[in-house]
């Protein structure tokens, strides 16, 4: 398996009970996930947890055969090939399009980076767009360049962070299909959150179901979607 993250337990300083429990999930390459919940349910903590911004109690995680974390290792985040999304996509706002992208790519030739740049540009479409800043662009725009900033290094995971919530609806249904399918173009193996059941369906390859920092349910959209407690939820 490409991902493996076993039994992870987590518990913030100040809270009374574990934040996430027993957190266990394989993933193929290239799969995608999204992990689906209410707020306050733990999705955001194990992000931070992969991304090596927190530390977890107990567990280990593994990606690509390189062990990341567990109870003697601990890989800190720049070193473990983990991307991050955010839903306020975080671009530089003083730097062009092109430099945001290549922010990422200090250790690579000049050469390079000027490479990575047009195929990052290319894969999202906004070649024409490389020198205007992000205040210059829609917000569909700047979350593809937020993207392409993430992919640039070839992460060998891309979370994403409830990346749909500052967009209007009509743009959020365009975004979340492009972004699908450049993400299946790409191979890349991604995590999502999100508490949009409508994400999820669209998104995912499977959905893990979490409520109060428990795993309820993992499976395709379709069987997930279609479960008591998301019903009620949904109804709610
Ligand atoms: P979600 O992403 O599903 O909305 P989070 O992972 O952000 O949930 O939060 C899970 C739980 O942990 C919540 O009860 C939240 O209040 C708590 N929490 C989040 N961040 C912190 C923090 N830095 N310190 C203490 N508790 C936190």
């Amino acid at each position: 398996m490409y991902v493996q993250i076993k039994n992870l337990q987590y518990q913030y300083k100040n809270s009374t009970e574990p934040t996430i429990k027993d957190f266990s999930l394989t993933m193929e390459k290239g799969e995608i996930v999204t992990i689906l919940g209410e707020s306050g349910s733990g999705k955001s903590t194990i992000l931070r947890l992969l991304a090596g911004l927190e530390t977890a109690k107990s567990g280990s995680i593994s990606i690509d055969g390189n062990r990341i974390m567990d109870d003697k290792s601990f890989i800190p985040p720049d070193k473990r090939g983990v991307g991050m999304v955010f839903q306020d996509y975080a671009l530089f706002p003083h730097m062009t399009v092109a430099t945001n992208i290549k922010y990422g790519l200090r250790k690579m030739s000049r050469r390079q980076k000027h490479q990575r740049l047009e195929e990052m540009l290319e894969l999202i479409n906004m070649t024409e767009y490389k020198d205007r800043y992000p205040y210059e662009l829609s917000g569909g725009q700047q979350q593809r360049v937020a993207l392409a900033r993430a992919l640039a290094p070839a992460p060998s995971l891309l979370v994403f962070d409830e990346p749909f919530s500052n967009l209007d609806a009509n743009l959020q249904v365009k975004i979340r299909d492009e972004l699908r399918s450049i993400l299946k173009r790409t191979g890349i193996t991604s995590i999502f959150v999100t508490h949009d059941q409508a994400d999820a369906k669209v998104l995912a390859d499977r959905i893990v179901f979490i409520e109060n920092g428990r795993i309820q349910r993992i499976g395709p959209p379709d069987e997930i979607l279609g479960c008591a407690s998301l019903l009620m939820w949904a109804n709610s």
